[in-house]
């Protein structure tokens, strides 16, 4: 563990990076060229490349992303007079088993059906439920992937976290992370002791653990922390929870501003036959209707169907509540904030706004954790790996990326996301491909016709997939075909020259004793004096007894014939090494 943690956002210039690590700003530059990067003090460089000079300069410091999350972004506003009180918005988190979904299930009165093809849900699901006339809005973050994503967008939209803690397992590694991401996201805790109709529960340990391990001291005990034992299963406790979530959110007095245009977040995305773009949001001001204009990140359109979350059309959705709308003319991003905007020329301009400020901040980046590793490993040439990626979802997008990422090839494939998007496979990701070096993966996606025809035409190679492992093994595979293949050197055996009978300018003539081995024409030779090299040959000729031979064994005296690559001056007693040298292929681990 570094002595200091240090949060910088995602690129930074070399004069502040100076600055944040109190080091002058020579120090940096000088680090930076020795890398090959000639940078300036007015120099982005990406958060990467800042942690591999930090970790070059030996410093004790330990980088760490800012986590700049789009909703934490937005000011928080004063609230007028006319605020409304709003449904809390609760987060359910906790260990894998440890029964988030038995739980939801069961205050739901209904089955969460959850895909999870190839292990993928990063959308956030939401619901709604009544408690004693009250509604409670209730997250669920499926996957892990979903669970990190809530953590860098929808912070601040959580209320509540109900930690799900299995009364017979007790405190695991993701109850620690749902702890913490209730602390950064200044939301209450709420712990669910769930399990305890099973004969080997043991809350009291679970609440032991909480409070010496975690400073959660359950309120039984004189701390302030709700505890409540449930069982999912039974349904036993499960009305007290909502209670408790009712009571702690009380304490908070959640209000949201209703006579202001609709706003809130992005936390789902997908294309839909038939239906075009499908866009969860979840409402956190204004109320949202039909046939008003949005825009979200680069996407806009007109809102044509709203619905809830059990799919019922609705006329309107005020704050807190989850709604699927339809009408964007493209996929907005998970974690995109939406906004409701006058009329289509606003939404519109709003879109191509965003757009050019994500270009330019892409862009504004101007070396790279890449390209720095890249520069680092040119010496064994690095190769590279480019692809195009597109998925269904927003959030398998993001997954599949980061996994490919994650392909460890020690520096010596660098991977380029040529492109990425979300949809079917288009002309214009063929084109892109079409140089040969780029091979497109689909996940979840198709290749219509048309494209595909046009594929086969350019050549461009279009792998599809629907399991995220099989597309990752196929990349691996495909990486280790790039990888510098490995050299092997055997060791066949060894000579000791008696006799020098010619030597010209690339070859020499000689004769010796087999000291080890056995030596067949072709054999690659290393000439040596003592321990000093004299240089490298190859034995085009072998004979035995002036005949020529196909192999000679220990012990026996032959004649050879060197092909050397200079002029080499061989004497008696010289010995000649022999061995053959083999290009194999290389796996990755
Ligand atoms: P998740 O991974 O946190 O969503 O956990 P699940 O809801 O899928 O539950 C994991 C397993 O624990 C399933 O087999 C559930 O049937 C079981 N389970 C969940 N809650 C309870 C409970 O209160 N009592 C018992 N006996 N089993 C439960």
């Amino acid at each position: 563990m570094a002595e200091k943690v240090l949060s910088i956002a995602n690129s930074i210039t070399v004069g502040e990076l100076a600055d944040v690590l109190n080091l002058p700003v020579t120090t940096l530059i000088g680090e930076l060229f020795k890398n090959g990067i000639a940078a300036t003090i007015n120099q982005r460089i990406d958060f990467e490349t800042a942690t591999i000079i930090v970790e070059e300069l030996g410093l004790d410091v330990e980088l760490q992303k800012k986590e700049v999350a789009a909703a934490a972004e937005r000011p928080t506003r004063e609230l007028s007079d006319k605020a409304v009180a709003r449904p809390p918005i609760v987060a359910v988190m906790g260990h894998v088993d440890h029964g988030k979904t038995s739980l939801l299930d069961s205050i739901l009165g209904q089955k969460v059906v959850e895909g999870e093809a190839g292990g993928i849900t990063q959308h956030i699901s939401a619901y709604q439920t009544v408690r004693k006339e009250r509604t409670i809005t209730l997250l669920d973050t499926p996957g892990h992937e979903a669970f990190a994503a809530l953590r860098q967008h929808g912070a601040t939209l959580t209320d509540v976290v109900i930690i799900v803690v299995a009364a017979d397992d007790g405190v695991k590694p993701q109850t620690i992370e749902a702890i913490r991401f209730a602390r950064t996201a200044n939301a209450k805790i709420v712990v669910a002791i769930n399990k305890i109709d099973k004969e080997a529960a043991n809350p009291q340990m679970v609440m032991a653990q909480l409070a010496s391990e975690h400073g959660l001291n359950p309120e039984a005990w004189g701390g302030d922390t709700v505890m409540v034992e449930v069982s999912a299963k039974t349904g036993q406790g499960v009305d007290q929870l909502l209670d408790m979530v009712l009571l702690v959110a009380d304490m908070e007095e959640l209000k949201a501003e209703v006579e202001t245009s609709a706003e809130g977040l992005v936390i789902e995305a997908h294309m839909e036959i038939g239906r075009g773009a499908v866009v969860g949001f979840l409402v956190e001001q204004g109320v949202l209707k039909p046939g008003m204009f949005m825009v979200a990140g680069t996407a806009y359109g007109k809102v044509r169907t709203l619905e809830d979350f059990t799919g019922k059309a609705i006329k309107e959705a005020g704050p807190s509540t989850p709604v699927t709308v339809t009408g964007f003319k493209e996929l907005p991003q998970f974690g995109d904030i939406f906004q409701v905007v006058k009329n289509e020329k606003e939404a519109r301009a709003r879109a191509a706004e965003t757009r050019k400020e994500r270009e330019d901040s892409a862009a504004s980046a101007n070396v790279t954790g890449a390209d720095i590793l890249k520069m680092m490993t040119q010496k064994h040439e690095a190769a590279d790996f480019n692809i195009i990626v597109k998925a269904d979802v927003q959030g398998s997008l993001t997954s599949v990326i980061d996994s490919l990422k994650l392909i460890e090839t020690g520096g010596e494939v660098s991977l380029h996301v040529v492109s990425s998007g979300i949809g079917n496979i288009t002309e214009n990701d063929i084109r892109l491909a079409s140089d040969g070096k780029t091979i497109i993966y689909g996940f979840n996606v198709e290749l219509p016709p048309a494209v595909k025809q046009l594929a086969t035409r350019e050549r461009a190679e279009v792998r599809l997939y629907k399991i995220i492992y099989e597309l990752l093994d196929d990349a691996k595979n495909s990486m280790e075909k790039l990888l510098a293949p490995e050299v092997v050197e055997t060791e066949v055996g060894i000579l000791e020259v008696k006799g020098v009978f010619r030597t010209l300018k690339d070859e020499v003539i000689a004769g010796g004793q087999v000291v080890t081995g056995k030596i067949t024409p072709g054999l690659l030779v290393r000439m040596k004096r003592g321990d000093e090299g004299l240089g490298e040959a190859e034995i085009t000729s072998l004979q035995r007894e002036k005949i020529a031979a196909k192999e000679v064994f220990e012990g026996d005296m032959c004649g050879l014939t060197l092909k050397t690559d200079k002029k080499t001056l061989l004497e008696i007693g010289d010995h000649l090494e022999f061995f053959t040298r083999e290009v194999v292929e290389r796996h990755l681990a």
